[in-house]
């Protein structure tokens, strides 16, 4: 079994905790890491350890092209240890091992996409009527706490890592208590690099509550990047306005709508609904779990959905053949599990899957996708983040009715639209209110474009030029440019 240390100040260290905490394979529900549980003294040492970084300035002070190369470095790692840390990745969280390589494909990617960004951070010369110079500089907001969840675990890690690297911050990264270990990985591969001073990053492994809370408390920390749900999105904005109004980002929930009007390319449009649905085993931020579909094709696309989801095969990541894995934990399957049983007691009709599997698979946290048909956007299945794969499928009448119901949600993250009419679909973009709109299809996702929700979705956007300005404040500078004094006593 492996065990790990956390990574502060430069050094592998056990921290001043005694305690390690156990990491699962969700797919065979066996222990095979461990690592130390954070005090809120650990998370402190490497608190203090990004604030010494940053200020003594080695790092925030480097060129861009100094910071281009370390990501770049960290990039090439990434992709020489791909397979390896793809397999870890699988084995930790579950995910199937394809789905994991192109997490990690999309990890180096966005470290190179950001590195790109470090050579070319500048400011602006603002048009003031004085005789002056005024100019906007731009620096790195300082030390940054990066807390992020369980369902891709050295993705997002990548998210927050590569802008912050990138800016000259410094941090201190939290992964979720049961997905460290991919991230461990990576602090293997930053110690290596010997142009990335010590301290600039720091990974604590432990618990939201003592560690997570900790970084958004302390008055040492300059901005919280989180990912994550938004019960917790609202604890740490709340910490971050109790103590020293840190800068927060938060990236949290979503229910997204799913929207197939009857002209849609029917085979297509069935696969768009399952892979919107079902990929990441559901557990995915911007998971198309609310599919609205017009009347007149629904039946026939409710039996389509059932028929494709009957050749999904469900089991261990680590095979290939299987296209969804394991849940990441046992709650978490208990928590999908409670959803389920909901939506039957509250009438909605469960016409495939959603059923604990066993034999083989009893040990691991398995289930059958669920698909529910002839739910109403009232149900809590429609209405509350399931993060797992269940689907509630919606009938509408008309284009208002569709807007209406993708609308009415606490939620803004993304949505989905499928139609041959370009009018209707541009329509449906303007009046969705969420952060991403895909026509035609669902979920992909690049480092070039922004990611972020509108309402109880979250506050701000990752990835894009977002991404880069998130770690960054502006510096407004005046240069005078009239000599002596200014006459005004
Ligand atoms: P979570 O909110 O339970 O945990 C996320 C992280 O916050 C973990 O590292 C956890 O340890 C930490 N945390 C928990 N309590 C804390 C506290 N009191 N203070 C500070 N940190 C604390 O979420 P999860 O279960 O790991 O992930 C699932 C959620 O993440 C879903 O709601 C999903 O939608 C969301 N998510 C959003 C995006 C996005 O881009 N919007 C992407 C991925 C996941």
């Amino acid at each position: 079994m492996n065990s790990y240390q956390m990574y502060i100040g430069g050094e592998f260290t056990s921290g001043a905790t005694t305690k390690m905490m156990d990491v699962y394979n969700p797919a065979t529900g066996e222990v095979f890491a461990q690592v130390p549980e954070a005090t809120r003294q650990d998370t402190q040492s490497a608190i203090a350890a990004a604030r010494e970084a940053f200020d003594k300035g080695d790092w925030r002070h480097s060129t861009g092209i100094q910071r281009a190369t370390v990501l770049f470095k960290i990039a090439a790692a990434l992709r020489e240890n791909a397979t390896r840390l793809a397999e870890l990745e699988t084995l930790n969280m579950g995910k199937p091992l394809t789905e994991s390589e192109y997490d990690l494909a999309d990890a180096a990617t966005c470290f190179e996409y950001f590195g790109g960004w470090a050579t070319k951070i500048f400011g602006e010369v603002n048009p003031v009527p004085d005789n002056a110079i005024s100019m906007t500089m731009k620096e790195p907001v300082g030390v940054c706490g990066l807390i992020i969840p369980w369902n891709y675990p050295l993705l997002m890690a990548a998210w927050k890592l590569a802008p912050a690297l990138a800016a000259g911050c410094t941090m201190i990264l939290k992964p979720a208590e049961a997905t460290p270990v991919t991230v461990l990985e990576l602090a293997k591969i930053l110690d290596k690099i010997e142009e990335l001073p010590k301290g600039v990053v720091n990974i604590v492994t432990g618990y939201g509550e003592v560690a997570g809370a900790e970084l958004s408390e302390n008055y040492s920390v300059d901005k919280v990047a989180f990912t994550g749900s938004t019960e917790v999105g609202r604890l740490i904005m709340k910490a971050a306005a109790d103590t020293n109004l840190k800068k927060v980002t938060l990236e949290l929930g979503g229910k997204s709508p799913n929207i197939f009007f009857a002209d849609s390319d029917f085979e297509a449009a069935v696969e768009g609904a399952l892979f919107g649905c079902f990929v990441n085993q559901g557990e995915v931020c911007s998971a198309g779990s609310r599919i609205l579909v017009q009347k007149p094709i629904y039946e026939k696309f409710v039996e389509a959905m059932i028929a494709k989801t009957k050749m999904i095969k469900v089991g261990p990541g680590m095979n290939r053949d299987n296209k969804l894995g394991a849940l990441v934990t046992t709650e978490h399957l208990e928590r999908v599990s409670g959803y389920i049983s909901k939506g039957k007691a509250e009438g909605a009709d469960l016409v495939y899957g959603g059923e604990r599997l066993g034999g083989d698979l009893a040990n691991g946290y398995f289930v059958s996708p669920a698909i529910f048909a002839g739910v109403n956007n009232q149900m809590t299945i429609a209405k509350e983040e399931i993060f797992g794969p269940v689907a509630s499928v919606i009938p509408f009448e008309d284009e208002a009715e569709a807007v209406a119901i993708a609308n009415d949600s606490p939620f803004g993250l993304a949505g989905a639209v499928w139609t041959r009419d370009i009018f209707r679909a541009f329509r449906v973009v303007k009046a969705v209110r969420a952060g991403i709109l895909w026509v035609n299809h669902m979920q992909p996702t690049y480092c070039e474009a922004p990611w972020g929700g509108y309402k109880q979705s979250g506050t701000g956007r990752e990835l894009g030029r977002y991404g880069i300005e998130n770690f960054l404040e502006s510096k407004q500078v005046h240069i005078n440019l009239n000599e002596g004094p200014m006459g005004w006593y």
